[in-house]
């Protein structure tokens, strides 16, 4: 689905030959969700371009906006814009699992279509932001800040997303709705991005996080998450 949101790159194409995302422990995880057609080609032989992948779902299946922080910077900077639509093309955000990612920058990064499902907590119905950053959830902010510019591209993303996606209804942070574990529950996204991004879309969109769709599990958003001492009052 083509979606133009100002300020947005669109490195879905740059991003079309990448099939796992580094992560910590446990080796690569695979970016595309089970049972998928881009998953399938991934685990075969041939040369992987998700262009030539089956969506999983139509803009209207989607009801659900999940928030994430990376909790690390990418500090490189993207190459430029010409290569947004070359396969070959390569950068560490390319294999966030995520549909958009938000730097600290500000600038917006559409990197997998929101018509594909990736292996993560968004299943059938939801959308993942990734805010690039390691944002902490102690009772009083210190260190890192989430920045003014990523605020403000979290919530122009969320408007944006809002008017193209005719049944987008809910809003969590990823913790409220983390499948398995508790690990998540006050870390991701840290209050930062919650407060400053996710309940700003509650009070300005009317979208919903009390109760989630109800494909998804619900612990509840975590007081560390929801601290109104982040409130960074931009908007
Ligand atoms: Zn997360």
């Amino acid at each position: 689905m083509n979606i133009y949101v100002p300020g947005m790159r669109d490195r879905r194409t740059a991003a079309a030959d990448e099939t796992h995302a580094p992560s910590a422990g446990g080796g690569p995880r695979p970016i595309y969700g089970r049972g998928t057609s881009a998953r399938r080609m991934s685990e075969s032989r041939r040369a992987f371009d998700v262009r030539r992948a089956s969506f999983n779902r139509a803009p209207t299946d989607i009801n659900t906006v999940i928030l994430h922080q990376i909790t690390a910077f990418h500090p490189a900077q993207l190459p430029g814009e010409a290569t947004d639509g070359d396969i070959h093309s390569d950068h560490s955000l390319d294999h966030v699992i995520a549909h958009f990612v938000v730097r600290a920058t500000g600038e917006i990064i559409y990197t997998h279509d929101v018509q594909f499902i990736l292996n993560s907590v968004s299943g059938r119905h939801g959308v993942d932001i990734e805010f690039e950053g390691g944002y902490g959830h102690q009772a009083t902010p210190q260190g890192t800040r989430l920045s003014r510019q990523a605020i403000l591209a979290g919530q122009r993303l969320l408007r944006w997303l809002d008017a193209y996606l005719p049944n987008l209804r809910y809003i969590h942070p990823h913790g409220q709705i983390q499948g398995r574990g508790r690990g998540k529950h006050d870390s991701c996204p840290g209050p930062d991005v919650w407060v400053n991004v996710g309940q700003w879309a509650v009070a300005n969109l009317g979208l919903i996080s009390d109760r989630p769709h109800h494909s998804y599990p619900n612990h509840g958003i975590s007081p560390a998450q929801s601290n109104p001492n982040y409130d960074q009052h931009v908007s």
